[in-house]
């Protein structure tokens, strides 16, 4: 299949896009470069063997000059800002990319008969989760910051979309926290300024580019009073797409007329959580270097648990997380001192 990956130079398009290729398929990316640059184009290219087509362009302009010189059987839109913080402080700038950006994505997707889509969703759409482990049924709509909003947002338009539309593909992913990098230490994750996320933080304090780590609170109701999480290497995130796309392209091949398009949303996690201790102590132990480490007051609007129920995506997807903590800490660390 050709699939248009938009922010296909991002974290996760980009090992979504080597998966991609590697399964087979053949991949156009579009990315202004905001939170990312060219040489990942060129690096997905060195991992691959294989030419990638590139457009740097914004989704909130006109990009139907893609689509003179392709034929898509699907887009996966990745494209968006993240920083959850800085979505608090410039929540109108969020908005506004997010959203904008999503709707021009479709109408122009709609006027080239493209009507299939996977979105980047995320754990943040279940605000304080009412259950744990967290399943696709858990309340939703209580986000704690602009970003959640604008993935519930776009959630319920693509929902809106297939109400109105039926004959439209649509699966919708709900990530939990990506970590990890491509083995061959080529693609990763490159934060700018100081990282809000852990793994990020970790790998700097380790190389020695920031002092230490501060844990955000101990007094959580965890074995060991520290915030647990669902953490997922991002290669099997890749992967968990590529299963999305057969899901995808198995209904529209099935598709016998325009009102039984699919949609469907999966939790992508492994179903296992962390502490921020466990973290720390894995990557010490598994790459033989201290991560110092002080211990703060929470962090406001973190919650204390989160983790997945990932039972859907396997018995539907047939897909699940293969990695493992230790492989997560390892191939973290080898990106960071390979930049
Ligand atoms: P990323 O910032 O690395 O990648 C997003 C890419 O989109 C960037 O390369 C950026 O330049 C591009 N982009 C942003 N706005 C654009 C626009 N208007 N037009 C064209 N390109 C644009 O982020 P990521 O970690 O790869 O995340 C990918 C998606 O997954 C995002 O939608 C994010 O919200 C979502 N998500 C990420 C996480 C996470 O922890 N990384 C968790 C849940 C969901
Ligand atoms: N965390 C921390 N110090 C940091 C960054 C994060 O203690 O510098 C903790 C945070 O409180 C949470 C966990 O690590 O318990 C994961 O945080 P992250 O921001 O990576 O993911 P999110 O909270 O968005 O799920």
């Amino acid at each position: 299949m050709k699939i248009l990956l938009t922010g296909g130079a991002g974290y996760i398009g980009s090992h979504t896009a080597v998966e991609l290729i590697k399964a087979g398929h053949s991949v156009v990316i579009i990315d202004n470069l905001i939170n990312s640059s060219e040489d990942v184009i060129k690096n997905i290219k060195r991992i691959t063997g294989t030419e990638i087509s590139f457009y740097k362009l914004d989704l909130r302009d006109d990009f139907s000059c893609v689509f003179s010189g392709h034929v898509f059987d699907a887009c996966i839109h990745f494209a968006g800002l993240k920083a959850v913080g800085e979505s608090v402080s410039l929540p109108l700038r969020y908005y506004n990319n997010n959203l904008i950006s999503t709707l021009n994505l479709i109408k122009t997707l709609e006027n080239h008969n493209c009507k299939n889509i996977i979105f980047s969703s995320s754990a943040t759409v279940y605000g304080t989760p009412a259950e744990i482990p967290i399943t696709e049924q858990c309340p939703k709509g209580t986000c704690t910051n602009p970003y959640g909003w604008t993935k519930w947002v776009i959630e319920q338009i693509l929902t809106d979309l297939h109400v109105s539309d039926p004959s439209w593909n649509i699966v919708i992913l709900r990530y939990f926290n990506p970590v990890g990098a491509h083995q061959s230490g080529l693609i990763g994750e490159s934060p700018k300024g100081i990282p809000n996320n852990l793994m990020p933080y970790i790998t700097q304090v380790a190389s020695g580019r920031l002092e230490k780590l501060h844990i955000f609170g101990n007094d959580y109701e965890t074995p060991d009073g520290t915030g647990i999480r669902d953490y997922i290497h991002v290669v099997d995130l890749a992967k968990g797409h590529v299963a999305a796309l057969k899901a995808l392209k198995k209904s529209s091949e099935n598709q016998t007329s325009d009102d039984n398009g699919l949609l469907s949303v999966y939790n992508l996690g492994t179903g296992r959580g962390y502490s921020v201790l466990e973290m720390v102590n894995t990557f010490e132990k598994v790459n033989g270097l201290k991560v110092p480490y002080v211990i703060e007051g929470r962090r406001a609007g973190d919650i204390g648990i989160c983790y997945s129920d990932p039972s859907k995506a396997r018995r539907e997807l047939n897909w699940k997380a293969e990695y493992g903590l230790e492989e997560m800490c390892r191939d973290s660390w080898n990106w960071e001192k390979n930049k």
